[in-house]
């Protein structure tokens, strides 16, 4: 786990001002990682940090003189169109790069004049999926979100037992994982009508969001091998946002008994933005099991695990309509919530993963599956929020929702504040649900 050094310092500021004003997300004590080019320019993406409302192209300063030492190979590999070289580098280089970063951007950097020289506006640029993601995995981690789900599908029979033993999950799509921006058409699949006995071949009229974040794996694992406990959080990149959109009629039909398939495969929408586990340091929170609760077998459980391995990163869900935007009204937020509630920390997913030898690699994707809270205004996703559709969600247009519309925009966003530390932002997933195509 990442001790603190002096990236994390309350004091520093940057000479560049807008990461001074204590709202932004990207002060100099976060540096996220991106993958970026000029709007519209046809240029090479490549990497980036953010830093308050510009980013620092890192292709660009890696052809100055600015950093030396380890930092330098590490800001080579970090200027490529992906970020998969940087990840596969590993933890001491990670750290190495964010050092030399953290010294350029001060107030009071020698070298203010020539990284100056390598930032652009982030008004000017777009982005791209910062990784080749190889694979795309995803879990189930909130028992709150488990369970109600669990309560619609199989109201007998909400939690099963596997639950609070196995981090549950499964193989998800990489091919339709996109940059925030994505625009996806309304799936079309098999739904059971209610009281039919045939399914018919229709657009989804229960399409949803799911409120998640995503685990960008660094350092991967030989095929055969396993990642401890000790280990798991060392082969870990970084966090984004991820909304895993699902068509809940699809996935009702379909779903057993191998789970979730073409309800999920059609879109998932990632922020741009890949905060490090280093930037994460200070919201570090305790990880608990109910004493009630099954205890976690010993290679999903160490001293460390419980003492530090959650995360306070709060969560939010936005909902913007084709109404909303026409009368310029702001996007409306349906959730508020916590990452500290959820059942298995990072650790645990990565750890359980590998613990029947299976490979992960640089740039492989997890989910962590909805992260619901406890309470009923913590839900992650409408059919939680709207009991199964049957309780709509009244909007500040005059408006309803039960599932989601064509043209609505469903933004994810995150940060992390507390007493004695310095906030910090994850930036935003934004996603638009347009019309089916004909069949
Ligand atoms: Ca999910």
């Amino acid at each position: 786990m990442n001790q603190f050094n002096e990236t994390h310092d309350t004091t520093l500021r940057s000479f560049v001002e807008s990461a001074n004003d204590g709202i932004t997300d990207f002060p100099i004590q976060n540096l996220p990682f991106a993958v970026f080019r000029r709007a519209d320019s046809g240029e090479v993406f490549r990497g980036c940090v953010a830093i308050g409302d510009q980013v620092l192209d890192l292709a660009m300063l890696a052809r100055t003189s600015v950093l030396t030492g380890d930092a330098v190979e590490a800001c080579e590999a970090a200027a490529e169109p992906t970020l998969n070289r940087l990840m596969a580098m590993g933890q001491p280089a990670w750290s190495a790069l964010r050092l030399a970063l953290s010294r350029a951007l001060r107030t009071g950097s020698p070298h203010e004049s020539v990284v100056r020289t390598c930032l652009i506006s982030q008004r000017d640029v777009e982005y791209a999926v910062p990784a080749h993601i190889g694979d795309y995995t995803d879990f189930y981690t909130s028992v709150y979100h488990a369970t109600n789900i669990g309560r619609l599908f199989r109201p007998d029979n909400p939690l099963l037992p596997n639950y609070k033993w196995v981090p549950i999950g499964y193989h998800g799509r990489a091919s339709s994982v996109a940059v925030s921006g994505q625009t996806f058409p309304r799936p079309v699949g098999q739904i059971l009508p209610p009281g039919a006995s045939e399914p018919v071949l229709a657009p989804s009229k229960r399409m949803d969001y799911e409120l998640e974040l995503g685990i960008f794996i660094g350092q991967g694992n030989a095929l055969g091998s396993r990642v401890t406990i000790a280990r798991a959080e060392s082969h870990v990149f970084g966090v984004c946002l991820l909304n895993d959109w699902s068509a809940r009629d699809l996935q009702a039909w379909e779903y057993q008994p191998l789970g979730p398939f073409l309800s999920k495969s059609f879109a998932t929408t990632i922020s741009p933005w890949i905060v490090t586990l280093e930037a994460l340091a200070p919201y570090r929170s305790a990880w608990t099991r109910n004493a009630h609760d099954p205890q976690p077998l010993p290679y999903l459980d160490s001293p460390e695990n419980r003492e530090l391995g959650a995360f306070d990163i709060q969560l939010e869900v936005l909902i913007e309509t084709s109404v909303m935007r026409e009368q310029a009204q702001p996007p409306q937020r349906l959730c508020l919530t916590s990452y500290r509630h959820a059942y298995w920390t990072l650790a645990q997913l990565v750890t359980h993963h590998t613990v029947n030898g299976c490979n992960l690699q640089p740039g492989d994707l997890l989910g962590t599956g909805t992260l619901s809270g406890p309470t009923a205004t913590e839900a992650g996703a409408l059919i939680e929020l709207t009991a199964g559709g049957k309780q709509p969600v009244a909007l500040t247009s005059g408006e309803s929702r039960t599932f989601l519309e064509d043209g609505d925009a469903v933004i994810l966003r995150a940060h992390c504040e507390k007493p004695g530390a310095i906030r910090i932002g994850f930036g935003q997933s934004s996603g638009r649900i347009s019309p089916a195509v004909a069949l």
